[in-house]
């Protein structure tokens, strides 16, 4: 998979953020290389310190982890349990809900997108029952960039047994512009039973630093956090953590480039005939149910040498820069050129 990453010009299939660290944090990370030979903090106190003063909560209410993955793992390693075992999600949506699910020996349970690309919030109610640990929301959704509407999650939410721990995955939440975000205190003050998790690897560009965390009531944090592995994040972490916070604004504009970006090429991509969801994340889903279109996107992207994630029932692509971004345009409007000369029309529904 490396190799195949690597030989790729344009790696669209990860949501990774396409600029590498900015300068100043690439300096801190420098820096802290030369404590390499020194154990970093025996559990990450004190990033959770500065997370949870960045975002104003108390630090009792975050889990740091190895990524939003590793927190992920720990949360359901906490409420996956005997009778409880089964964990309720959209399909399709971040591979690592199945996987780790998996691993701690539950069960996945899950519930089709609606039409739309949105997450069905009654069918997934409708799937709770006695034996369900854990439910999974992604705000904004991955692979499809769709918001849980407004008052869709309260309404959810208050038919939803308070044993059943909520994650509401918000890796993507940075891209959201900050009104028109969750208010993380106020749902967990009438949630007490909903986890909301975020990670340095979007937005922030941290992804092969591995850093993520959950924030949640305190009782629940503390149980997640009896997981943690001791000595488990490694030095760079909190350095890059407090690097990009003081880096604020330079990190902005790099995530508005991102998300005008995405509204440039999904416009582009719909006046080409392609019909997709509203994104609010770092990434396009292309619903492609047409196999044999399917097969000339794919074969077109191949000769492009551009990496996407593929589905059964399309693709998702990463806004990546310029570049990359044209390089997905310019494939796509030939694809839709070819299938008209050689139909007439080609529907992408
Ligand atoms: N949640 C969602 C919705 C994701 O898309 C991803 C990564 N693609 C993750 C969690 C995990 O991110 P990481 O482990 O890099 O923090």
């Amino acid at each position: 998979m490396l190799t195949a990453r690597m030989s790729g010009r344009h790696s669209l299939a990860l949501n990774e953020n396409p600029y590498g660290p900015l300068p100043s944090v690439r300096h801190s990370l420098e820096q802290a290389l030369a404590s390499a030979n020194r154990y970093p903090e025996y559990l990450p106190h004190r990033l959770a310190r500065a997370i949870a003063a960045r975002i104003g909560c108390s630090p009792e209410q975050i889990v740091v982890g190895a990524g939003a993955t590793g927190v992920i793992m720990h949360i359901l390693q906490a409420f996956v349990a005997p009778g409880r075992a089964r964990v309720v999600m959209a399909e399709p949506i971040f591979d690592g809900y199945p996987v780790l699910t998996a691993t701690v020996r539950g069960h996945s349970v899950m519930v089709a997108l609606a039409a739309d690309g949105s997450q069905d919030l009654d069918a997934m109610r409708a799937a709770v029952d006695a034996r369900t640990g854990v439910v999974v929301l992604c705000d904004p959704h991955n692979p499809t960039g769709t918001r849980l509407r407004a008052g869709e999650l309260t309404g959810f939410l208050d038919r939803i047994d308070t044993r059943v721990a909520v994650i509401l995955d918000e890796a993507y939440i940075e891209f959201v512009a900050p009104d028109q975000r969750i208010d993380t205190e106020t749902l967990l003050a009438a949630y007490p039973n909903v986890i909301v998790v975020r990670t340095f690897s979007k937005a922030f560009g941290l992804a092969g630093l591995r850093v993520g965390y959950a924030v949640a009531d305190p009782q629940a944090a503390a149980r997640i956090a009896r997981w943690q592995v001791p000595f488990g994040m490694n030095i760079l972490a909190e350095v890059g953590v407090r690097a990009c916070y003081a880096a604020e604004d330079e990190l902005n504009e790099r995530i508005d480039a991102i998300t005008s970006e995405r509204d440039r090429v999904s416009v582009a991509l719909r006046r080409l005939g392609y019909v997709l969801p509203d994104s609010s994340a770092n990434h396009l889903f292309v619903p492609l149910h047409d196999p044999a279109l399917a097969h000339r996107v794919s074969q077109a992207f191949c000769r492009a040498g551009i990496h996407v994630r593929k589905y059964s029932t399309g693709v998702r692509i990463t806004v990546g820069d310029r570049a990359a971004n044209q390089a997905v345009l310019t494939s796509l409007a030939e694809v839709r050129a070819a299938a008209h000369r050689l139909s007439g029309s080609v529907s992408t529904r």
